[in-house]
């Protein structure tokens, strides 16, 4: 088989052989169970604090503030399930937004049938929510604002600190689904005023199954899960010591040579979208300009299906997305791009490329060439 170009850095990312260095011990030399208090138990136990501390760090969290989880869906519904559940008596109503991940959306979809009242603010047609409408939702019963840090379709960037500061005044819980963000975005969560915040080891070059929720202090969750005591009483299940070391130190890595990364991702989306406009004509790049994660590309090319795009990338080896993975297969058009206020036709033509750290000028040039070759785009 040919050669991998992989453009699909927000569905997933290759592990980072250092993180996979790190984990490997894990798996077999050092067994012992967290919660043992014999020395291979109390070693794995040092191991999973070592990395909750660089995970932390890097958001300028308290320590014992980081709780370890199964990934960022895991990290979704513990948060919103655990604010509803604990503060139902004082109130049932909860503000999110119509661009979510379906780790959050479905969430809030099952809190509805339970008696819960949710808001789901519009975005404008970049993909920004409005302060103004966010204010104008706020009631009495209002107990949670979930809202994503950054979109995984689209790539545009919440503004997250006034978010924080209007959810702080009215006394409200503010959590953000920051999975797309951690490794991409600085993030400070005293600065910003987050209350919860999710992320996924897979999307910054970690491993696949392990997840962060970040919960301030003094902030009450009910479980989701019954079991054992571990993490802090949070979340039930001997810990997954393999990822939480892997996560750790993949997010350790994301932040190192952050600028020089960041701004070589920006380079290249922004050769890529010159390529696009350059070579295609009645194309739209979705999203927002400014407020956009860094390796984020969101094109509609009215012409053809992303489905039928995306099979043609396929057979030259380059791995792109027609949309949100968990979305895609159904035929339905993506809930974000017609939030945005795509038509559903166009909507279905869109095509998600998303660089990562691997990524050259050349895999562009090569998308590029393998895109002109298709008749129906050409004009
Ligand atoms: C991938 C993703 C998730 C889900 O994370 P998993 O670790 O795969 O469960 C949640 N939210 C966003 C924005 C994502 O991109």
């Amino acid at each position: 088989m040919n050669k991998i170009i992989y453009l699909d850095h927000a569905a997933t990312t290759r592990m980072n052989e250092q993180v996979l260095k790190e984990m490997l011990p894990f798996f077999s030399l050092e067994y012992g169970n967290p919660s043992s208090i014999y020395s291979i138990g109390r070693s794995a136990k040092r191991a999973i604090e070592s990395s909750r501390r660089k995970v932390a760090r890097v958001i300028n969290a308290k320590v014992h503030e980081i709780f370890f989880t199964s990934g960022g869906s895991e990290s979704d519904n513990l948060a919103i399930k655990g604010i509803a559940y604990n503060l139902k008596e004082k109130g049932n109503h909860i503000i999110t937004t119509k661009i979510e991940h379906p780790a959050v959306l479905n969430t809030c979809h099952r809190l509805e049938k339970e008696g819960f009242k949710i808001t789901y603010l519009n975005v404008d047609d970049k993909g920004l929510i409005s302060l103004e409408e966010l204010k104008n939702n706020i009631t009495e019963k209002t107990i949670l604002i979930s809202i994503m840090y950054a979109n995984n379709e689209i790539g545009t960037i919440e503004p997250i600190k006034k978010i924080g500061d209007i959810a702080k005044e009215h006394g409200i819980y503010f959590h953000t689904d920051a999975v797309q963000a951690i490794g991409n975005v600085k993030i400070d969560v005293e600065a910003m005023n987050i209350d919860l915040l999710s992320m996924s080891g897979h999307k910054f070059y970690g491993p696949k199954g392990i997840g962060v929720l970040y919960v301030r202090q003094g902030v009450e969750l009910s479980k989701i899960q019954d079991g054992g005591h571990q993490e802090r009483d949070l979340r039930a299940g001997t810990e997954n010591v393999p990822g939480i070391v892997g996560i750790g130190k993949a997010i350790e890595l994301a932040y190192e040579n952050f600028e020089e990364k960041t701004n070589k991702l920006k380079e290249l989306k922004k050769y890529c979208i010159e390529k696009l406009k350059e070579n295609f004509n009645n194309i739209r790049i979705n999203g927002d300009k400014e407020n956009r994660l860094p390796g984020n590309v969101n094109v509609s090319f009215s012409k053809i299906s992303g489905e039928e795009l995306l099979l043609i990338l396929d057979e030259k080896g380059i791995c792109t997305s027609a949309g949100s993975a968990c979305s895609s297969g159904t035929g339905k058009p993506s809930h974000v791009l017609v939030a945005i206020g795509l038509s559903d036709e166009l909507a279905n033509s869109s095509l998600r490329i998303t660089l990562g750290n691997e990524n050259t000028k050349e895999d562009i040039e090569y998308l590029i060439d393998c895109l002109k070759e298709i008749k129906k785009l050409r004009v």
